[in-house]
């Protein structure tokens, strides 16, 4: 049984709908941010917090698991920024406590969403595991905390351990059953797409000045069951002991920039957007783009979602929350 830490969030319940595929799921999550409605009705669902010690031993002592997958953490920069005890508090001190339980229960694999926020602002276009990492905010150092943490529980206590730096992760499931929508949303993708459904007046491009060939930020898109994917992959790894630790890149390779995915966004749905320019948000890299070839070469992973695929698969999952929310 593998137990998903954050499995109701955007990225946690794409990696459940294939995980259920092929193991008994478990998934605890508080729902701060998550949706009840975007956990696979297959899975055991425990409501709770990963800071929750009690609930911790329950689980642990109850059910026969084998491999915890975390994705419960705060994940918005500027919100680091302006309030990082929440972002060490969580992604920091809830994550050792949960760290702990495993050990306590001898659990000893583990799979942890890391970000490309880790890398900083890289003097390399093209980033690779090797690229230092220099985080710039909150948010980025906390993750880098418990990557540290990790390696010093693999020396001391044998903890297993796959880290995987996801960039930008966007679209959403084929299906059209789940997706991504936070509250309140600031992700460039979904935020393109509620103004073109006329939930949104316009669309601020945060700087066009950058060093970049349109002079807008540069990021790398990967599709969330890419990402997903690429979760499946590492866990078999750990359980059939390909691999004690590794840290992977996940990203497309490719860079778009802000005008590119507006562009891309209008031609995917033929409806035209209202963006402005307004001044650079702070903390922004010019661009992150990521190299995944580590893990291509280990596991043999590689994206099937190209750019417009994303978007398309947003495009549907927008419409659906908008027609379900007026029904
Ligand atoms: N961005 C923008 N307007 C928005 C939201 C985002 O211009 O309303 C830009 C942002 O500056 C960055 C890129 O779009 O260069 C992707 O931002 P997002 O917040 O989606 O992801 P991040 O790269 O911060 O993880």
């Amino acid at each position: 049984m593998i137990l998903v830490v954050g499995g109701a969030g955007y990225i946690g319940s794409h990696l459940v709908k294939e995980l259920v595929e092929q193991k008994a799921v478990i998934v605890l999550d508080n729902l701060s941010t998550g949706r009840e409605d975007s956990i696979d009705n297959r899975v055991r669902f425990v409501k709770g917090d990963l800071g929750d010690i009690l609930t911790l031993d329950q689980l642990f002592s109850e059910y026969p698991i084998e491999a915890v997958m975390h994705f419960a953490a705060n994940s918005l920069v500027g919100e680091s920024v302006q309030d990082p005890y929440k972002y060490y508090n969580n992604n920091v001190s809830n994550t050792l406590t949960l760290l702990n339980a495993m050990l306590k229960h001898g659990v000893k694999n583990f799979i942890f969403s890391s970000t490309a926020a880790t890398y900083g602002i890289p003097e390399t276009d093209l980033i690779t595991e090797e690229t230092s990492t220099n985080p710039i905010n909150p948010y980025g150092r906390s993750k880098l905390m418990i990557e540290q943490i990790l390696e010093d529980f693999h020396q001391a206590y044998g903890i297993n351990y796959i880290v995987l730096r996801y960039f930008n992760a966007a679209g959403a499931h084929v299906s059209g059953e789940i997706g991504e929508s936070h509250e309140p949303e600031t992700h460039l993708i979904p935020i393109v797409l509620e103004n073109l459904l006329g939930q949104r007046e316009n669309i601020s491009v945060f700087g066009t000045d950058y060093d970049t060939h349109d002079g807008t930020c540069i990021r790398d898109y990967i599709h969330v069951t890419d990402l997903a994917n690429a979760h499946i992959l590492s866990l078999n790894a750990l359980l059939e002991k390909k691999m004690q630790t590794a840290t992977y890149n996940l990203g497309n390779g490719k860079g778009y920039s802000v005008k590119e995915i507006i562009d891309t966004c209008e031609k995917v749905t033929g409806i035209k957007a209202n963006a402005v320019i307004t001044d650079r948000r702070p903390g922004d890299p010019a661009t992150l783009v990521a190299s995944s070839e580590r893990i291509y070469h280990d596991l043999g992973w590689k994206t099937e979602y190209e750019l417009e695929d994303i978007i398309d698969s947003a495009w549907k999952w927008h419409k659906r929350i908008l027609e379900d929310s007026s029904n």
